[in-house]
């Protein structure tokens, strides 16, 4: 795609970057089948071409209205379109750049409402505060101590999932110790950055990630092994971290050992022995969320513990597109979040699962929304 940015942002750091992404970008539009927004809605527009074409005007200073906006808001951020494109683009960091740019453009209420949204999530008193009436699961087991230590993890804790489900990470911590694994926990404070990163909040985010870059490097020096991420929206978001810094910054080093050492908890336990796990018998239906299958490109590991274990695993329709909670989408575009939740649940349950397994408590929440069956964490179920 040809660029004409203005002479100064072209020069500029994020210049380059957005140059080189809208410069990848083919037309091909093979991307297009595979956005479940394009889909929903049959308008170019609202689809990863069209997106980079509307992102690529506001760059160059074309007119940019509330239409436009919308057609990024309404984009969920799933990076369908990543794995579908032949050419590699890096649609979400263009998407970061497009929307840090059209952020002073919002009317003042829209900037008010995510600004509350923002804070309310990641701020752990505040949300605990709240959070009794929101929870999903309580604790159901006790806790198991290693019997001997032969390695130690990191477990990021996360900044809703203590509140809302705090099941998952004891279930993680159980199953760990029952392979002789010992956990230090991260504070629930320090959230990964995600929800400021998706809400064009770049400051607040990047003082996260750097918080967050001093403490983790710091304990895998010498105390821990690797880190564990136990919601995939996190883990997705640390294993980026280095791409928020220039090769010359005193962090980027740094960041770089912190995602390099990040594993999901699916793709930590994938090459353990893991004979001596409990498990129970229920049928179950198994959703992958895009931060795992598209943004971590691990679209199979979830499956492959949960087989390796035992379970008959039967193929999802559609299992590709997204759920429809995708961070705050489902409390910032709630009718499109509804319409891929029908679809979801409706493909989740054509089996007649006993229990739905997700690897995301974000998309947990949002699909226990839509049914009566059961959604848990799929490590749960390795903790009965
Ligand atoms: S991130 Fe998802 S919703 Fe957004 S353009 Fe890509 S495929 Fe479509
Ligand atoms: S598939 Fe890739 S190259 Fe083709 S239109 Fe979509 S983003 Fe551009």
């Amino acid at each position: 795609m040809q660029t004409k940015l203005p002479q100064d942002f072209a020069d500029s750091e994020v210049g380059l970057k957005a140059d080189k992404i809208l410069r990848s970008c083919v037309h091909c539009g093979f991307c297009l089948a595979t956005c479940p927004t394009y889909q929903l809605l049959g308008n170019e527009l609202d689809s990863p071409r069209g997106r980079i074409y509307l992102i690529k005007s506001a760059l160059e200073g074309e007119s940019f209205g509330g239409d436009s906006i919308q057609h990024l808001d309404s984009c969920l951020t799933c990076r369908a379109c990543e794995t579908t494109c032949p050419s590699g683009v890096q649609f979400a960091s263009l998407l970061d750049i497009g929307r840090a740019f059209v952020e002073p453009k919002r009317p003042l209420w829209q900037k008010v409402y995510r600004s509350s949204i923002r804070k309310l999530l990641t701020s752990p008193k505040l949300f605990n505060s709240l959070s009794p009436l929101f929870r999903h699961s309580a604790i159901q087991t006790a806790l198991i101590a290693p019997k001997t230590v032969n390695s130690r993890v990191l477990l990021l804790t996360g900044c809703v999932q203590p509140s809302l489900a705090p099941n998952i990470n004891h279930a993680t911590k159980n199953v760990l110790a029952q392979l002789d694994i010992d956990v230090i926990e991260s504070p629930q404070q320090q959230c990964c950055g995600a929800i400021d990163q998706h809400l064009a909040a770049e400051g607040a985010a990047l003082t996260k990630i750097k918080h967050n870059i001093d403490h983790w490097s710091a304990l895998l020096d010498d105390q821990v092994d690797c880190i564990i991420s136990t919601a995939s929206g996190c883990g997705v978001m640390v294993k980026d971290y280095a791409q928020y810094f220039d090769k010359d910054d005193a962090y980027y080093d740094r960041a770089v050992q912190v995602a390099s050492k990040t594993k999901d908890i699916a793709e930590y336990l994938l090459d353990k022995d893991l004979t001596e796990l409990s498990r129970t018998s229920d049928k179950v239906s198994v959703q992958i969320p895009c931060s795992l299958q598209h943004g971590q490109q691990l679209p199979n590991v979830v499956n492959q513990v949960l087989t390796k274990v035992g379970y008959d695993i039967s193929p999802v329709k559609d299992s590709h597109l997204c759920c429809g909670s995708a961070g705050t989408y489902s409390i910032l575009q709630p009718k499109l979040s509804k319409q891929l939740r029908n679809n979801k649940v409706a493909n989740l349950t054509k089996s007649n699962p006993e229990v739905i397994v997700t690897a995301n408590i974000g998309c947990l929440m949002h699909i226990q929304k839509g049914t009566d069956t059961p959604v848990k964490h799929w490590i749960e179920l390795l903790n009965n």
